[in-house]
């Protein structure tokens, strides 16, 4: 990977989501099936995880929510999150041995390919999924080898608009160089992605693959731009420049 190849200004970090944007999970809602039996072993009770709804969530944030109407408060979470993490990926990992828990959806890889060749672009992470979830997940479709660089992940906070000045503090430190907030693009099928990049004045690339929310949602979030899917690698690249 060329790092920096490119004068500094002219550097951008583009901080994917994973979950509806990357890949997804062949059933909707598959995550539950490995999460609520990790919840129940560390705290008796999934709580309400059933019947909530995540889009663009932490996973922080999903078990606290989860747990909040049980007593439990997010500290007590976040004390046992280390628990609670090795017990879901277990269960991921049972699942996806069975079958093919997740897919990359069409044209993630020649996108994350087509960045990587262009000394303009980085590629990193910013994901509500904790860190060794996100890197299993990356993984199991075959994405994990563009992801070298430092990311902000779920187990950072409750709130993904936390996450941006993490990156940039992670990402700057290994780079040698400080990055502008404008330098970062963060590329998300929610509102919440699009939220945490307004938030921390980063540039916001909403794709409407997610299950949860249409173009039409996204747009009225004013992203900088909404993209249908990542099927057109040279359309993205053309969106990213025009930022
Ligand atoms: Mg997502």
């Amino acid at each position: 990977m060329v790092e920096g190849g490119t004068g500094a200004a002219g550097l951008r970090v583009v901080l994917w989501d994973i979950d509806g944007t990357l890949l997804h999970s062949r059933r909707h809602g598959a995550f539950k099936e490995y999460m609520a039996p990790a919840l129940v072993r560390v705290f008796g009770t999934a709580g309400r995880l059933d019947e909530m709804v995540v889009s663009g969530m932490t996973d922080l944030q999903i078990f606290t929510e989860a747990l909040h109407g049980e007593g439990f408060t997010a500290e007590q979470v976040r004390e046992r999150l280390p628990e609670l993490i090795e017990l879901f990926l277990g269960g991921m990992r049972r699942m996806a041995d069975e079958g093919e828990l997740f897919q990359a959806l069409p044209g993630a890889r020649e996108s994350l390919e087509a960045l990587e060749r262009e000394p303009r672009y980085l590629n990193s992470l910013l994901t509500g999924n904790v860190e060794p979830a996100a890197r299993l997940k990356l993984r199991l479709v075959g994405l994990e080898d563009f992801f070298r660089l430092p990311g902000a992940f779920g187990e950072l906070s409750h709130d993904r608009r936390d996450l941006p000045a993490v990156a940039r503090e992670r990402i700057s430190r290994h780079l040698g160089r400080d990055l502008n907030p404008e330098q970062l693009v963060v590329i998300g099928d929610t509102p919440n992605d699009i939220a945490c990049a307004r938030h921390f004045g980063a540039r916001a690339v909403a794709v409407a693959t997610g299950r949860s929310h249409t173009p039409a949602d996204l747009l009225r979030h004013s992203p900088d731009a909404v993209l249908p899917d990542l099927a057109d690698t040279e359309l993205l690249l053309r969106t990213l420049a025009a930022l």
